[in-house]
């Protein structure tokens, strides 16, 4: 892993998590983080809407950073169920996934609506995390690195910096499916990535890019080593601190 860019591990704990057992879980992530003081990664959990203030009381002063999983385009108005990224900053957010392939495909979300979730999450002065991914069919088609490119061209917002960005690449079969592609895979991705992020933005080589789909305790150092990968994305390990934890002390 690069030591020009801080390592991001995050959490998305996408649909899953009542008051209990989050509160317990978040609680022993937090009293995990503090053992280790001064830790050399950012540490993110992105609950579900409902826990999200819940969540940040349990974590305020400590090195675990909450975040949301989606936000809208708006900052208010008649959008019903949608929430805006105000609204998840004022819940005690810093972050905000956006263009999750769930979100891709479950709610039909183009690159175009990707870009104005993005820029909404800048706006309330939140970090966008900005995901990409192929498919296996369009892995198979040999049509990864293009599509890469249009995702990550088309829905980067306007105005992005390394500080206000992240970018996770999260190949679409590899998410909940416990395959991952070859580090020497992983590597050529975001190798293109961070080629391609070199025309669009100035700080290109500062900019995280995280790994996601299927990061578990037991392939992590294998993955937070390939080059460009500047942490993970994580979902099914990220619901249990005692699974979670370990992906974090690759980094720490
Ligand atoms: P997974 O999910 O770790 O369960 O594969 C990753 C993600 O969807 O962000």
């Amino acid at each position: 892993m690069s030591k020009q860019r801080r390592p991001l591990i995050a959490g998305n704990w996408k649909m899953n998590g009542l008051s209990q057992p989050a509160a317990t879980e978040l609680g022993e992530l937090v009293r995990l983080s503090n053992e280790h003081a001064g830790p050399n990664c950012d540490i993110l959990i992105c609950p579900p809407a409902t826990l999200l203030r819940e969540m940040a009381t349990i974590a305020k002063g400590s090195a675990v950073s909450l975040g949301g999983q989606d936000c809208h385009a708006k900052e208010s108005g008649a959008h019903t169920g949608d929430i805006s990224a105000e609204m998840l900053k004022d819940a005690g957010g810093d972050y905000c996934i956006v263009g999750h392939s769930e979100r891709r495909a479950d709610h039909g979300e183009s690159s175009a609506v990707v870009k104005a979730k993005a820029e909404a999450a800048l706006r309330a002065g939140l970090v966008a995390i900005v995901c990409v991914g192929e498919t296996l069919a369009e892995r198979d088609a040999d049509k990864t690195l293009d599509l890469i490119s249009s995702q990550v061209r088309n829905s980067l917002p306007e105005g992005a910096t390394a500080t206000t960005t992240v970018i996770a690449y999260e190949p679409v079969w590899a998410i909940g499916t416990g395959k991952t592609p070859t580090p020497d895979d992983v590597a050529v991705v975001h190798a293109h990535i961070r080629k391609e992020l070199g025309s669009l933005i100035n700080d290109s080589d500062k900019m995280r890019l995280l790994y996601g789909g299927s990061v578990k305790g037991s392939n992590a150092a294998e993955l937070m080593a390939v080059a460009n990968v500047d942490g993970a994305l994580v979902g099914g390990a990220s619901l249990k601190a005692a699974d979670f934890w370990p992906i974090v002390e690759t980094c720490i």
